[in-house]
Formats: C-alpha cells, sequence, structure tokens
C-alpha cells in the first residue's frame, strides 16, 4: 500500500469546549503573524535541551495547526486531523507518545508514514490565561525513545515562556491600537471629523518646513460660513451642528489624499493644500464654494442652503515664508470675499 493511502484524518473537534478553546487563541492575535527571532530561539532551544532534531511551536485552529515557529525543517502550517498536537490539546497539560507507529491515533499520520518518518512526540500545552491551551511547544525525533524528567520540566518552562511571549505580543498590539486610537481623538474634531485646530497647525507647520526644503508650492484656503449666526437663531444650534457636520463631511469627500482639511474654529474651516500653487488653489476654491452653495440642508422638513466665503493664501517655491504668514494671506483674502459681498472667492494679496 502506498504511504498516501495510509495517511488518515482525525475527526477534528467541534465541540462547545474547543469553541471557548479557539476563542483564547482568536484573542491573541497571533495566528498568521510573521516569523519572529524571538520564537525561532526558543524553539530551537527546545531541540538543544531536548537533545532531539525538532521542535515547534503550534497553534491549533478550527480545521489547521498553523506553526509560529519551527526548528530542524519548515513547515508553515498541517489540517488539524493530521497534526499530533491537535491530540495533545484535547488530553493533558503535557503529552509524550514514544513510539508513534504503536498508537493507534498516530500510526497512519502523515509524518509517520513518510518523511521525515516521526517516532516520538512530546509536548507541553501552551496555556491561555484564562486556562485553554490554545496550542503547544512539542519537540519531535526520527529515533523512538523518551524525554528524560530534566528535559521534561525544561520543556514545560520554555513552553511558559513561549507564553509570556505571545502574551506580550497581544499586549503590545493593544497598546498599539490604543495609541493609534487616542491619536486620532486628539487629532479629530469630533463635529465634522476633520482635523481639530491644533493638528491642523501642526501639519502647516511641517507642510510649511517640507516647502521650502523641496521649493514646492503651498496653499491654504480659509472658509467662512456667511451669516451662520442667522441659522442658528432662526432653526437652532442643533441644525447648525448638523450643517457643520454635512461641511465637514463634504471637504473630506472632496480633497485629494494629501490635502490637509481642518476646523480652524467656530464655523472657519481650512484646507492646506501640498505641492500646490494660486491659481490651482482658487480654483479648487470655487469649485467647493459651489458645492457647498448646492449642498442642500435640513431644518426638520425644511430645506435649508449655506453658502461660504473663502480666501486663498499661497506660496510659491520663489517666496516662502512662515506658516503664521500663510494664514494672514488666506485671511486678508477672506475678510475681502465677505466684504466683497459673501459667497465668494478671493485669492492672495490683491
Ligand atoms: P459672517 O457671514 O460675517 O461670517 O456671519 P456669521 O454670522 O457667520 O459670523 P459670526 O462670526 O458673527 O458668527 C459665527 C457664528 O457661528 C456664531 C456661532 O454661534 C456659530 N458657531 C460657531 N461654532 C459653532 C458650532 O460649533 N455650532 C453651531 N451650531 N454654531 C457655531
Ligand atoms: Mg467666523
Ligand atoms: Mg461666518
Amino acid at each position: 500500500m502506498l504511504a498516501e493511502e495510509k495517511v488518515h484524518t482525525l475527526i477534528t473537534a467541534h465541540s462547545p469546549a474547543d469553541n471557548f478553546r479557539l476563542a483564547a487563541l482568536h484573542r491573541y492575535h497571533i495566528l498568521d503573524t510573521p516569523a519572529c527571532e524571538d520564537f525561532s530561539f526558543l524553539t530551537e532551544l527546545a531541540t538543544k535541551v531536548c537533545a532531539v532534531p525538532y521542535a515547534f511551536i503550534s497553534l491549533v485552529d478550527a480545521e489547521r495547526v498553523w506553526i509560529k515557529s519551527c526548528a530542524g525543517m519548515h513547515m508553515g502550517e498541517l489540517p488539524r486531523g493530521e497534526s499530533y498536537c491537535s491530540l495533545a490539546v484535547l488530553g493533558d497539560a503535557a503529552t509524550e507518545i514514544p513510539d508513534l507507529r504503536l498508537d493507534p491515533r498516530t500510526a497512519t499520520m502523515r509524518l509517520t508514514v513518510s518523511a521525515p518518518f516521526m517516532r516520538m512526540y512530546s509536548s507541553v500545552a501552551l496555556t491561555s490565561s484564562d486556562g485553554f491551551a490554545i496550542g503547544t511547544l512539542c519537540v519531535l525525533d526520527t529515533k523512538p525513545g523518551g524525554l528524560n524528567a530534566d528535559q521534561r520540566a525544561m520543556l514545560a518552562k520554555l513552553a511558559r515562556q513561549v507564553m509570556a511571549l505571545i502574551e506580550l505580543r497581544a499586549n503590545e498590539k493593544t497598546l498599539e491600537a490604543t495609541v493609534r486610537e487616542l491619536e486620532l481623538l486628539a487629532t479629530t474634531d469630533d463635529l465634522t471629523g476633520l482635523h481639530n485646530r491644533r493638528s491642523l497647525l501642526h501639519r502647516l507647520k511641517f507642510e510649511t518646513a517640507r516647502a521650502k526644503r523641496f521649493r514646492a508650492p503651498l496653499s491654504a484656503v480659509m472658509i467662512d460660513l456667511d451669516h451662520f449666526k442667522k441659522v442658528n437663531d432662526e432653526h437652532g444650534h442643533a441644525v447648525g451642528d448638523q450643517v457643520l457636520t454635512t461641511l465637514g463631511r463634504l471637504l473630506r469627500d472632496n480633497v485629494r489624499v494629501i490635502d490637509i482639511p481642518g476646523r480652524y474654529g467656530g464655523e472657519e474651516l481650512c484646507v492646506i493644500l501640498p505641492n500646490t500653487p494660486l491659481d490651482g488653489a482658487c480654483k479648487f476654491a470655487e469649485a467647493l464654494r459651489a458645492k457647498i452653495e448646492a449642498q442642500l440642508h435640513y431644518a426638520g422638513a425644511r430645506p435649508l442652503h449655506v453658502t461660504a466665503s473663502l480666501g486663498v493664501g499661497s506660496f510659491d517655491h520663489m517666496e516662502i515664508d512662515d506658516a503664521e504668514s500663510l494664514l494672514r494671506q488666506a485671511d486678508t483674502a477672506l475678510y475681502r470675499a465677505k466684504h466683497g459681498g459673501r459667497n465668494r472667492v478671493e485669492c492672495g494679496t490683491t
């Protein structure tokens, strides 16, 4: 009979207890993560301590056993039914099979009947903080036999180190995600979803330095809603807030990825346009003005239109000043737009 024909598949455990175990495994977000030297070191150490050629850190997923690290041979994953570790996580904390050919559960498994013809298997479960065996640290040999008491004790200690490393990586991931979330909260304006003033000014400083360094043009568009006090007075503050939220989305949807749209304060918005000279920024501002005017808002069932005045400031590569003077230029232009009758765009210093 061919080796391939003799291979049998174990029934995969789909019990409710296994679902809890899987949930514990998935909480660590370790499956399919890239190889990492810290884990490789521990498998290598396991082979040395146990004086065997092979060691694996195996994580038993629903249908597969995913190998986080291996020493002695390369293996990415195995179907769950073809892995000795699938048995280990169902049983005791430590599992040893002195001759895999003699155990009916493993005698016909692929790694027993074909190269490298494994004979001895010894493992310690990797136990999650809530008590589930999510995988194993295991060692294997092509000779039958077993570990001595010292080796078994060392393997158990190494398994605890593996688990501590898995916990550490998971905590680092959670911490990174929290930091990213906090960063987003600290830089985003709640109402509009745009950069808040602090973040906008921070990015402007950065973009000004970059424009200077690369002699690239940089523009800023200052936007102030027209007669917004009247919107609040006639329809209520909540409607005013809703208008700001809608215009925040409109701004986000109408800028390039490199542009930086922000809420400068109150009903004043601002867009920083890197790599954009004055004429390009004026075209952008005019298109934006038209979109703001066309945007329909509602006060209850009543439709409502809001317009804005826009001022554009710009540095070209010949004459690059500081961030404050760019905003001052845009603000002066905005002032002219207000005095020129509102719902209009004014550009530059003239
Ligand atoms: P102008 O055309 O000259 O800009 O007139 P305006 O009424 O918009 O100008 P003014 O600066 O006198 O008023 C700004 C208004 O914007 C007053 C303030 O209540 C309103 N506002 C500022 N921030 C918010 C906000 O977060 N929510 C709401 N609903 N209103 C705001
Ligand atoms: Mg204002
Ligand atoms: Mg206003």
